[in-house]
C-alpha cells in the first residue's frame, strides 16, 4: 500500500530554476491540477507578482496555498490580528505597522525556517 499523501522532501525544491522569459506554472497535489501562469505573467509582467497573487487568489478561494508557496506570518502576540505574506517585506511592513499604532509585539514566523523575528514599537 502506497501513502500518496506523503509531503515532498527536500529534493523536490532543488529543481526549481526560474527563467526571466518563461511564463511560471503553479501545482498544487491538494487540487492535483498545475496552472500556466502565461495571463497573469502578461499582465503583471514580474514573475514574482504572477505567482504571488495567484497563491493569494488561490487561498483565498480554496483556503489553502499551492505546492511551494512557503509564507511569512506575523502574528501579533496581544490580540488576534495576524497576516500572511509571500515576500519578507510585505510582512515586515506589515508587523511594523502594526505594532507601530497598536503598541503590540508581533512575532514573526520565517517562510523557510523554524525561526521567528519580533517586531516591537520603536521606543
Ligand atoms: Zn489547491
Ligand atoms: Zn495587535
Amino acid at each position: 500500500m502506497s501513502d500518496p499523501d506523503d509531503f515532498p522532501t527536500d529534493d523536490d525544491f532543488s529543481t526549481a530554476d526560474p527563467d526571466p522569459d518563461e511564463a511560471p506554472t503553479v501545482t498544487c497535489r491538494r487540487c492535483d491540477q498545475t496552472w500556466d501562469l502565461a495571463r497573469e505573467f502578461e499582465n503583471l509582467g514580474v514573475g514574482n507578482h504572477a505567482i504571488e497573487q495567484f497563491a493569494l487568489d488561490h487561498k483565498r478561494h480554496t483556503g489553502h496555498f499551492p505546492d511551494e508557496i512557503r509564507t511569512w506570518r506575523a502574528v501579533c502576540r496581544n490580540c488576534p490580528e495576524e497576516a500572511e505574506r509571500l515576500a519578507t517585506d510585505a510582512v515586515t511592513r506589515w508587523a511594523e505597522t502594526h505594532a507601530r499604532h497598536t503598541r503590540h509585539e508581533v512575532e514573526i514566523r520565517h517562510a523557510r525556517s523554524d525561526e521567528t523575528t519580533r517586531v516591537t514599537a520603536d521606543e
